[in-house]
């Protein structure tokens, strides 16, 4: 099925020329689909009904629906699972703050990099996204956000009721899908279009080496996330297995240039999995292997996968690891536990879709109780 999101500005503006109606209708049509992210071309109603009805038999809006969600019992953190036209399925977080509504999104269904410690990398990669299929998602939940105000803090709201921050850490190794990331990149940061800050994007990545210096020359102040989750070699491919192909010393130095290039600190993710990567030792080399650089480590507490060994590390050893890479001077957060109960870490979601079918409706007026 054909998406309207799949289409750049000047494809429209063909399209439409082809049908006989003018370049501004595409104005128009934007402006519904970005601003008031509707999801029927039925629902643009200063168009002629001749051109909704052709746009209706041309394809769809949005190339996904909302399959499932569930709110958080604190209701600040809302899962989504979405279906695709060909019935793949993906999953998307937002984390409701006091001032920012930050989407996790994915950028392909399942994920080819195979991290031992990930349910998405269980199962294997079943195909990429387009641009549209990965703007689809911001869409989908500026949408919802809109419907339901209560989702959001009178600060938050203050801001607008849109999507404040993208992170690409939801499904798949973005990296992996270069160009329909950049592309979808280039939608959600146009002003014509989604208008977001290319600051407010993170992509994160395993380290693809070639694709980081690539988008290194896309000249776009993105931040950049590496997940790295080991301080050498030996370690991180029993967990990151590209890690073989892409050794550590590869992906610093392609982060330097990054550094370098976009002018932006870099921010290294370290999942911290009990008695496999989290003792003091490894905490004092990872120290070591930053020491100097223009970064930052953000400690992610480890959410249990049902059927796999990983445990995660305990909050008082958590600390000490962080202590160890803070005397090198390197800067460390440890990430909120958010979602921990309901699997809201990156690529769990869609597996505990398919062992709870239960549905939260989220339709406006619902109660966030
Ligand atoms: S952690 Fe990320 S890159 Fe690794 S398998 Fe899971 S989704 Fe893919």
């Amino acid at each position: 099925m054909r998406s309207l999101l799949d289409l750049s500005r000047d494809d429209l503006v063909g399209l439409l020329a082809a049908w006989g109606y003018p370049a501004y209708r595409a104005r128009q049509i934007r402006s519904w689909v970005f601003g008031q992210y509707v999801e029927a071309s039925e629902q643009m109603v200063n168009l002629p009904g001749s051109l909704r009805r052709q746009l209706a038999d041309w394809g769809s809006v949005w190339p996904l629906e909302i399959a499932d969600s569930r709110l958080s019992r604190s209701g600040d953190t809302l899962k989504v699972l979405f279906r695709l036209a060909d019935g793949a399925t993906i999953e998307a977080v937002l984390m409701l703050y006091d001032r920012r509504r930050t989407l996790c999104i994915s950028s392909q269904a399942g994920c080819a990099m195979g991290c031992t410690f990930c349910a998405t990398g269980l199962d294997g990669l079943t195909r990429n996204l387009t641009a549209g299929e990965i703007v689809g998602q911001v869409l989908a939940l500026s949408s919802l956000l809109a419907q339901r105000r209560d989702l959001a803090t009178d600060r938050a709201r203050a801001n607008g009721s849109r999507v404040s921050n993208v992170v690409f850490m939801g499904m798949g190794e973005p990296l992996h899908n270069y160009t329909p990331v950049r592309d979808a990149i280039g939608v959600l940061t146009s002003p014509e279009a989604y208008g977001l800050g290319a600051r407010n994007i993170t992509v994160s990545t395993i380290g693809v080496v070639p694709a980081m210096r690539r988008l290194a020359g896309e000249g776009l102040q993105l931040r950049l996330a590496v997940s790295l989750h080991a301080p050498h070699d030996h370690l991180r491919t029993q967990l990151v297995p590209p890690g073989r192909r892409w050794p550590i010393r590869d992906i610093m130095a392609a982060a330097d240039e990054y550094i370098e290039r976009i002018g932006r600190r870099v921010t290294y993710e370290y999942v911290m999995l009990d008695g496999v990567n989290d003792t003091l030792e490894l905490g004092r080399q990872l120290g070591r292997v930053l020491r100097g650089r223009r970064c930052h480590v953000n400690l992610i507490p480890f959410n249990p996968i049902p059927g796999q060994p990983y445990r995660p590390t305990p909050d008082g050893r958590v600390r000490a690891f962080a202590a160890q890479v803070e005397a090198s001077g390197v800067p460390v957060s440890v990430r909120v536990r958010r979602g921990v109960e309901m699997d809201a870490g990156c690529g769990q979601l869609s597996t505990r879709f398919k062992l709870e079918s239960a549905p939260v409706a989220l339709q406006a007026g619902d109660s966030v109780a």
